[in-house]
């Protein structure tokens, strides 16, 4: 296990709520200065002995509406309390329509190294769908324009699997994004979460659900695709131009590496125990303000529940699960201890040992869910 930490900060403002997201977000943006100033308190005293850090990530919610003074105090304050490593990877999330040429030179300069571009499509009906807040347009100049800026590692983010998308809109979408070479790309399948209001369309009959069979075609045909274009797919839902430019900060939560979560409802795992901030700016805030940690709530995990975690991690990844690694931290044998599921799953040819490694193939990877569950029911 690297010894080397990660920081997540939350940013939880954005313009507008899209229709699909259940991620915690306010749009009142008057907020923004208490809430550096109470992340600056909180990053302070959750510092303690200087840690080493290698990742930081600016997550939302949309980053990009800070002003560059303010992340600016944030990086200064991670700077002052941690030992941040010469070669940091510093990720900031990006919503085209937010930022100017101006902003993203001065992110530069600020010392972020790494954009992830919130692009979702290339396809305007789709935008439209997800009620983001920009155009294609704007989704494109932004990738120029942090190419002019001088960023060599961005990543795109998409989603696929709307109800009306067909094979066709979705291979444009692909083949427009790796016509602008990214370094890196997530791609997500669209999932309706409860309480949204594209739930409550669903519910309503306004909009369907695009079926599992189909979606899990789309997932394996994405895979091929961007494979067949030197991406590999090092994780489920993410590809990247080679091993340098995978996502260290998010490679490191499938490692389970502890890191640090900065900010309302950021979550926090030091290896043994998992906390969380609350989901509510005003509680958050309350809580340095009195000289507290903002800790809802937190939860030392089980030996079960570790393994459990370890093996959902794990089968998302290209490499998968260490054998040697999983016997040193349960004193189990996986191989002896999941004798039955291992037998179904090599039968179907869903998954496969190789080098003393525990991994998924791509149909295997299409069922992850179910496999998943069949591991939950035994540990659980
Ligand atoms: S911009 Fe991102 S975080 Fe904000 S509402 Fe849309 S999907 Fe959610």
């Amino acid at each position: 296990m690297c010894d080397q930490k990660s920081i997540y900060i939350h940013i939880p403002f954005c313009v507008k709520k899209c229709d699909y997201c259940d991620f915690f977000s306010l749009t009142d943006l008057s907020l923004i200065p208490v809430y550096i100033r109470a992340l600056q308190k909180e990053i302070k005293k959750r510092s303690g002995t200087k840690e080493k850090i290698d990742t930081i990530y600016f997550g939302g919610g949309t980053p990009s509406l800070l002003p560059v003074k303010y992340i600016d105090k944030v990086l200064n304050s991670i700077g002052d309390n941690f030992l941040i490593s010469r070669d940091v990877e510093v990720t900031f999330e990006v919503n085209p329509g937010t930022v100017t040429p101006h902003y993203l030179k001065q992110l530069k300069t600020s010392g972020i190294n790494r954009l992830s571009i919130g692009v979702q499509s290339f396809n305007e009906d789709k935008l439209r769908f997800l009620t983001r807040i920009h155009t294609v347009q704007q989704a494109v100049k932004t990738i120029k324009d942090a190419g002019t800026a001088g960023f060599d590692n961005i990543s795109m983010d998409f989603i696929y699997g709307l109800f009306f998308e067909t094979r066709n809109i979705w291979e444009k979408d692909l083949k427009q994004a790796i016509g602008m070479t990214p370094s890196h790309l997530s791609c997500y399948m669209l999932t309706i979460e409860p309480g949204t209001p594209l739930d409550e369309k669903l519910k309503k009959g306004l909009i369907t659900r695009t079926k599992g069979k189909i979606m899990s075609r789309m997932f394996k045909e994405t895979a091929i695709f961007l494979t067949h274009n030197n991406y590999e797919q090092y994780e489920i839902s993410s590809f990247s131009k080679g091993r340098q430019n995978r996502s260290r900060h998010n490679s490191k939560y499938w490692d389970m590496t502890p890191y640090h979560g900065f900010g309302a409802a950021a979550h926090s795992y030091d290896g043994q125990t998992r906390s969380w901030n609350p989901e509510n700016i005003e509680t958050y805030i309350k809580d340095l303000d009195s000289g507290g940690l903002p800790v809802e709530d937190r939860e030392s995990l089980t030996k079960n529940q570790k393994m459990m975690e370890m093996i959902m991690l794990r089968l998302r990844t290209l490499e998968g699960l260490d054998l040697a690694k999983f016997k040193i931290l349960f004193n189990e044998s996986f191989e002896k201890k999941y004798k039955d599921i291992l037998k179904r799953i090599f039968a179907d040819s869903l998954g496969f040992i190789k080098d003393q490694r525990f991994a998924l193939t791509l149909e295997g990877k299409s069922r992850l869910d179910g496999i998943v569950e069949a591991f939950a029911e035994k540990i659980l």
